[in-house]
């Protein structure tokens, strides 16, 4: 159970210093401490926001080996991404799903180019694949995906991946920390580190909601906050070469009349090089994604414009019923923590596409990677870690530990009271949003949901009329943007 207030007190009561303070509550982070956790090391996360706010929520919503790397050639990439594919269907198997995906073929060359890599997927999964990958015809594909573009096709291929709700993972991956003895807070960011001698021992956080500051003293400190990873970096030292070029991928969320079975269809090229999915996504469908450089990394990214009219242009090359700005229920963005020069880093340890950097001080970076690997993150991560912070040794557990209410198909929170009571819900973008994600699947109509959700909330955390209606226009401004499309 993740109850706030009840997190402070375990906070104010622990013996000081902590074996390991996590900055960052996104899959990263909250995986940090359930790994650090689950090992025995006093453990205490931080997030600024709410849980999950920042990449974590905003993503393609699989868990997948990635064949575009197969297409790169880099099997090492593909390889641990399946593997932790497995695991994490073994240690949460009612919260990760088999999705086919169809690729459609409409050029001869296709079929067994195309059919040849997916078998070398199937074939690096070896015995823990989701399902075979195999040809199929004309009238398979359309038997299908009956909504996909008929002029030219020849056939398909189907080939399967995971699928999961990323902000339900991550509240999740929060209990199972608390559960694992961990203290972890939202709305509470690190502003400043402890240091003796340059050498960091803690961290300032100040909790957002009451304005406090505590020093949260430890033998070390993990900054997991993804694309932000290089702001935290700049509170020991202004002059950092920084590790992150910001890139943004956005999705748009139609109805499902533009992708009625249960097949998602999945283009390896468009036409400038990219992925595009189209993807059954609960009562609705994703449409995803771009990749636009950007400056810097924004705490509520906005789909440009440009963006959305490639996804709707290129969803509509491969589907009957051309998508329309007006068909867009929703848009959402989010940041890549893509890692910039690996080579110039001074890193102390390299794995996959995640990169491990510690600072002079002693400040264990862990950033890059992607969702399907959080796990491999946090145990690399705090392997590195327990070294700078010369703690005991302990063997990572993740690998065997379940998470989560098997038993619980849905385990979304059954009412408002529920998600503040149990989850740390604490404003009603984080209801909305994060514990039953309306804001996502048709952000117009979560509006209109927000007055009752507002009442409930101050009910169960004996805010004022006044915190009620800040709250609902709040919330009512947050949908808006996630409307642009729309409007
Ligand atoms: C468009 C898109 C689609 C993607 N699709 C997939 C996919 O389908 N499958 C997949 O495997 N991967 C996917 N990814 C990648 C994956 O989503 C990210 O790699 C992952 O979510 C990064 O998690 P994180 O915890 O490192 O970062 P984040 O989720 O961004 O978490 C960092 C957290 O740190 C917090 N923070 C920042 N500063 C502070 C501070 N000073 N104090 C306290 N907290 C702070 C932030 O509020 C944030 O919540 C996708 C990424 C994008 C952008």
């Amino acid at each position: 159970m993740l109850h706030r207030e009840a997190m402070l007190e375990r906070i104010d009561a622990a013996r000081t210093p902590w074996d390991i303070v996590v900055i960052g509550g996104g899959a990263t982070g909250v995986g940090v401490a359930l790994d650090a956790a689950s090992r025995g090391y006093s453990t205490v996360l931080v997030e600024r926001g709410d849980f999950a706010q920042g990449t974590s929520s905003r993503s393609t919503k699989l868990i997948h080996g990635g064949v575009r790397y197969l297409r790169q050639g880099n099997v090492t990439l593909v390889l641990e991404a399946l593997r932790e594919r497995t695991i994490l269907r073994k240690n949460a198997p009612h919260l990760v799903r088999d999705l086919p995906f169809v690729v459609p073929t409409y050029d001869w060359w296709e079929g067994p180019f195309y059919g040849t890599g997916l078998k070398v997927y199937d074939l690096l999964a070896g015995r823990h694949g989701f399902g075979r990958s195999h040809l199929l015809s004309r009238e398979e594909t359309i038997e299908r995906i009956p909504t996909i573009e008929r002029e030219g096709l020849r056939g398909g291929i189907v080939y399967h991946d995971g699928q999961f709700d990323d902000a339900r993972l991550v509240i999740e991956l929060a209990k199972a920390a608390a559960r694992e003895g961990a203290a972890l807070v939202n709305y509470m960011r690190a502003e400043a580190f402890v240091t003796r001698a340059e050498a960091i021992e803690g961290i300032v956080a100040r909790d957002l909601e009451s304005g406090t500051t505590r020093e949260l003293r430890a033998r070390v400190v993990i900054n997991a906050t993804g694309a932000f990873c290089d702001d935290v970096r700049r509170l020991e030292d202004q002059g950092i070469d920084p590790m992150i070029r910001p890139s943004q991928g956005i999705h748009l969320v139609l109805d499902r009349s533009f992708l009625p079975r249960e097949s998602a269809i999945m283009v390896p090229h468009t036409d400038d090089g990219r992925v595009l999915f189209v993807i059954p996504w609960r009562e609705r469908v994703l449409v995803g994604t771009t990749d636009t450089a950007i400056d810097q990394a924004d705490q509520e990214p906005v789909p440009f414009s440009h963006e959305i009219d490639f996804l709707l242009e290129h969803a509509g090359r491969y589907l009957t019923r051309d998508p329309k700005h007006g068909d867009v229920l929703s848009a959402f963005a989010g940041i890549r923590p893509l890692v910039k020069s690996v080579e110039r880093m001074a890193t102390a340890s390299l794995a996959r596409d995640h990169v491990i950097h510690v600072s002079r001080g002693g400040l264990v970076t862990i950033t890059g990677g992607k969702w399907t690997t959080y796990r491999k993150m946090a145990e690399d991560a705090v392997d590195q870690a327990a070294q700078i912070g010369e703690l005991p040794e302990h063997p990572c557990r993740t690998k065997d530990l379940p998470i989560g209410d098997r038993r619980k198909a849905a385990p979304a929170p059954a009412t408002t009271q529920e998600a503040a009571r149990e989850e740390m819900a604490r404003t009603v973008e984080d209801v909305l949003a994060r514990r039953t994600r309306d804001l996502i699947l048709d952000a117009r109509a979560s509006a209109a949901r927000a007055p009752q959700v507002a009442r409930d909330l101050a009910g169960a955390l004996g805010r004022n009329p006044d915190w009620e209606k800040q709250q609902i226009e709040g919330y009512r401004a947050l949908a808006l943007k996630y409307q642009g499309a729309a409007t």
